[in-house]
């Protein structure tokens, strides 16, 4: 079959770089991706990602689309010493007042450091062929003629061309703001002041918890402040993360840290009392969830495209990044491999993406964003419609706590396998309109 293009660029081999390398690779001729970080041979952690020290749970949604693009990359985690996990069972959520009750909802998921996650990434689209990964490679701008992206310009002044670039730089989207600066793009940039801080250690597990698939998530809902998660990783290792919100700084110190997760549950405390730290402690603060409406933009250059964090960067607390990266690399390959099918050529592809990835990225930020804006510390003017998302809400939730069949369902929209829309037209409307109705009226 012939290819639809010639070159591809993608700048950043973060996980939204990598993923959409994947997609990228079945319909060019070439891939090069362009890093200005030192990228490590195995899962070490990088500059130029702070985040990856800390907890990094990869939803079913965003495995599953891994899964379609790099077929077997799920059995590699898993050789790689990650944890399947039965959500539902293993995972123990205190949500907003309780410990949701056990169910099997029917998925697992793995669990493994962010590090490990991209190396196995890395080394799976590093063997497509016709992909180059250049790291120490900083990207100035990308380059735009003729309402038409037609490459990069590198730090040092020298330019590759491409037929197609995608902009996977991460959350402070540097190339988004200097397309903007240089005219080829207008567009709204929308922030929300979540002021989450987060501190995260790992720690050797002792003996008696070896070989164990149970994780703890903390999210206690306001008043309180404090959450964290404990995660069992490769190499026999907790990973625990810690966060506040507001003004509130996060441990500073290992046994800080082990004293802060005391408040969250014993059984928490007990796996990491004792338990050997194998890092030092590292903290991360994120002020801002942003989204950058290129769908939406008055002007886009043809010819690129922006992926993952730089679309749209979500509060993390609720594990969407990796997901929604991976579903839009997804959904790419999938308009990539039609139009190849039906000799579409690329013309067009900005104009299909740009929604499609919009509507992915937007699932993760009213789910978030809702959640957030419940919390004081969060702030701006709550959105028009907050009061009745947050009585649907709070309806699921209520529901989820009685009836199983709710429970598997909200489990489901976490892991990004449901809309939510599913709640106004699916088998399960009735029940839920008839509970949210009483509850607005009592
Ligand atoms: C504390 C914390 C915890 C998180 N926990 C989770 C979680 O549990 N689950 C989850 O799914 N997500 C989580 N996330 C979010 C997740 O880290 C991001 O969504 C994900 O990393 C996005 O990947 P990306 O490839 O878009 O960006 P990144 O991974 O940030 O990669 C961007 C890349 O672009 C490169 N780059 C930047 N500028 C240039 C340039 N000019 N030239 C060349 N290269 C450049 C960088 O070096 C980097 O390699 C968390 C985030 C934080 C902050």
């Amino acid at each position: 079959m012939t290819k639809l293009g010639g070159t591809a660029i993608v700048v950043g081999a973060g996980m939204g770089g990598l993923s959409a390398v994947a997609a990228l690779a079945r319909q060019f001729a070439s891939v090069i991706v362009l890093d200005r970080d030192t990228l490590p041979d195995g899962a070490a952690p990088r500059t130029a990602v702070g985040q990856g020290a800390h907890t990094h749970q990869l939803l079913k949604a965003g495995e599953l689309s891994l899964e379609r693009l790099l077929p077997g990359i799920t059995g590699e985690f898993i050789a790689a010493g990650a944890r399947e996990m039965l959500v539902g069972r293993d995972v123990k959520v205190f949500d907003f007042g309780g410990w949701m009750e056990d169910c099997d909802a029917g998925f697992t998921v793995t669990s493994l450091s962010r590090p490990a996650y991209e190396s196995i990434l890395r080394r799976r689209v590093a063997a497509l062929p016709g992909v180059s990964i250049r790291h120490e490679t900083s990207v100035k701008r990308f380059v735009v003629e003729g309402g038409t992206c037609v490459g990069a310009e590198l730090d040092d002044g020298t330019t590759i061309g491409a037929d197609f670039c995608v902009d996977a730089t991460g959350m402070t989207g540097p190339l988004m703001r200097q397309l903007a600066e240089d005219g080829h793009a207008a567009f709204e940039t929308e922030d929300v002041k979540i002021n989450v801080a987060y501190a995260s250690a790992k720690f050797r597990q002792k003996p008696e918890h070896r070989g164990q698939s149970t994780g703890f998530f903390f999210l206690p809902g306001p008043p309180g402040k404090q959450f964290g998660f404990l995660l069992p990783i490769e190499d026999d290792q907790w990973i625990l993360s810690v966060g506040a919100r507001g003004g509130d700084s996060p441990p500073k110190t290992i046994e800080q840290l082990r004293d802060y997760a005391k408040a969250f549950d014993k059984r928490v405390h007990d796996c990491i009392d004792g338990a050997e730290a194998t890092s030092e402690i590292r903290t991360f603060r994120k002020a801002t969830a942003t989204r950058r409406k290129a769908w939406e933009a008055k002007t886009w250059p043809q010819g690129l495209i922006p992926i993952g964090d730089a679309l749209s960067s979500v509060n993390p607390t609720y594990g969407q990044g990796m997901t929604v990266a991976a579903c839009e690399a997804d959904a790419l390959a999938g308009m990539l491999d039609k139009r190849a099918e039906t000799d579409a050529g690329l013309d067009g592809l900005v104009a299909e993406y740009l929604p499609a990835a919009g509507d992915i990225a937007a699932r993760a930020w009213s789910l978030s964003i809702n959640s957030d804006y419940v919390y004081p510390e969060t702030e701006g003017e709550r959105p028009a419609n907050f009061v009745m998302s947050r009585a649907m809400a709070n309806t699921l939730r209520k529901l989820a706590a009685e009836d199983l069949e709710f429970r598997m369902f909200r489990l489901r929209l976490v892991h990004m396998m449901e809309n939510a829309n599913a709640l106004r037209d699916g088998p399960l409307a009735v029940r839920f309109f008839t509970a949210l109705q009483g509850s607005i009226t009592s």
